[in-house]
């Protein structure tokens, strides 16, 4: 299918890889010449990989980057000037401290030996830098560690990222503390803080006892309760796929979010990545990718979800840049590679999932934008071409197969017509978005991947760092470089 460069997962050279088709799955196979052949599943549907690959295009990254193109990716990033795509969400780790002690988990502060915890003033410094990328400021941050909710100052840090113009800030969580305070969530709501994305394994006590030593759902519960009643007011569910362990629970932890619809806004399955070393045969056994998880998602829920219902992250580019040329402004372009993730929208009605795609024809949709921008791109007037668009969708949608509770062609043509955060918004709050998105490992890494990656790391140094990279390459010396040694001034990680 294709040729790229990949890594060797003993010496961590850069190597070459092939993608190809076999027996209807995709493979990724490399072979280094000290350490060998390395074979993995890249995709385990070649069809899906076929129809998402249609959907890739290229973005312009960061205008000013931080270095120029690196030969040496991806070890070289801060933000070289060939990085594809500019940063669509940034994450900063606050701390390594947990309030859990998961027996999975080797990144707290305790294992480590180390706390690694940037200030206030250097998160400041990391917010700024993520704020004057150009042409288009990033937009959106996620607060993540270890648990962020174990600093103090968090409210404070969330209040400075509102200063500063983030339009959306969200905190990823394991729910203790919010399930623990009332308080707390208020005081998260009053800091203008609106998404929490809570860790999130499944819909029965086993997934939470095998990651976690201990039955949390009751605790994730009545996070999501706190939630509710106190804020913030949205919340994304985040379950990391394992076979075995929660791979039964995909289409159960759907339904838990669409009857949860009022708080509840989305679920963002990521099926797991290896950390360790791992031998082909367990490889081939563990290894989910993002067609599994949208097969798994169809058998559970009765075909209602069928997997055909889902796009590439990517799919909504030419969205962007119609909006873009409309209101002659550089929006951000979500132009990670097609096979990093997939999404779509579902409605909830009478028990039943209606999919977006099974009322709107979405490629229809897309090609009729894809068509209109040339058009209004850098005209002063665009109200021919807008006028033809408005007429055209409506037919193609088909109102009798959609929800019944909302008037979707109106909230669609208000999107398009008007394009603001309020109508996005409206949209937002009568669907459950779903989405998956398979994180990079060494045995699976392909650096086409890496190159369009749209989720960064902003770190104590001063750069900017896709994810992947990141917790692959460089966490661990950045880690190293900015911590002391573990506890902080005599300051335990706190018990459950
Ligand atoms: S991962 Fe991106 S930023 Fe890093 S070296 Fe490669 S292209 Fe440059
Ligand atoms: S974080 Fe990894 S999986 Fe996600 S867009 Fe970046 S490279 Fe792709």
């Amino acid at each position: 299918m294709r040729q790229t460069k990949s890594i060797c997962p003993e010496c961590k050279r850069v190597i070459a890889a092939s993608i190809f088709e076999e027996n209807g799955k995709v493979i990724i196979e490399k072979n280094c010449h000290e350490h060998g052949g390395f074979r993995d599943i890249y995709w385990s549907d070649a069809e899906l990989y076929r129809k998402f690959q249609g959907y890739s295009y290229t973005g312009s990254g960061i205008s000013n980057s931080q270095i120029s193109s690196s030969p040496n990716c991806p070890f070289d990033c801060g933000i070289c000037s060939g990085h594809e795509t500019g940063t669509l969400l940034a994450n900063i780790d606050i701390t390594n401290r947990c309030n859990l002690q998961c027996p999975v988990c080797f990144a707290s502060a305790r294992i480590k030996g180390f706390i690694c915890e940037p200030s206030f003033e250097e998160i400041r410094k990391m917010m700024e830098t993520l704020r004057n990328e150009k042409p288009t400021p990033c937009s959106a941050i996620q607060f993540s560690g270890g648990e962020p909710t174990v600093r103090d100052d968090l409210p404070e840090i969330i209040e400075l990222a509102e200063e500063l113009g983030f339009a959306h800030i969200q905190v990823a969580s394991n729910g203790v503390r919010l399930a623990n305070s009332t308080e707390y969530c208020k005081k998260l709501r009053d800091a203008t803080l609106r998404t929490i994305y809570l860790s999130f394994d499944g819909i029965t006590p086993e997934p939470y006892i095998e990651n976690g030593g201990f039955n949390s759902l009751p605790l994730k519960k009545k996070a999501i309760e706190n939630c509710r009643n106190f804020g913030p007011e949205s919340i994304v569910l985040v379950p990391t796929v394992a076979k075995g362990v929660n791979d039964s629970q995909v289409g159960g932890i759907i339904r838990f979010a669409a009857e949860n619809l009022d708080i509840v806004k989305g679920v963002n399955f990521q099926p797991i990545a290896f950390t360790g070393r791992i031998d082909q045969s367990q490889r081939e056994e563990k290894r989910i990718t993002i067609p599994d998880v949208l097969r798994l998602v169809e058998e559970q829920t009765d075909g209602e979800i069928s997997r055909n219902a889902w796009y590439p992250v990517s799919f909504v580019v030419p969205i962007s840049r119609f909006l873009s040329a409309m209101r002659n402004v550089s929006l951000p372009e979500l132009t990670v590679h097609p096979h990093c993730g997939a999404g779509t929208y579902v409605f909830y009605e009478e028990g039943h999932f209606i999919p977006i795609t099974s009322f709107l024809d979405v490629e229809g949709f897309i090609e009729l934008l894809e068509e209109a921008t040339p058009e209004i791109k850098g005209k002063v007037s665009k109200v021919i071409t807008l006028t033809k668009v408005l007429r055209q969708v409506p037919k193609l949608i088909d109102e009798k197969k959609g929800p019944k509770s909302v008037n979707v062609s109106r909230m669609i043509l208000d999107v398009l017509k008007k394009g603001d955060m309020d109508n996005t918004s409206r949209f937002h709050r009568n669907s459950l978005f779903l989405g998956t998105m398979h994180f990079q490992d060494l045995y699976n890494i392909d650096l086409e991947r890496v190159k369009k990656c749209g989720v960064h790391y902003a770190t104590p140094d001063g750069r900017i760092i896709p994810f992947c990279t990141y917790n692959i390459f460089h966490r661990d010396s950045i880690e190293s470089k900015f911590s002391v040694p573990y506890p902080l001034r005599n300051e335990p990680e706190k018990e459950v």
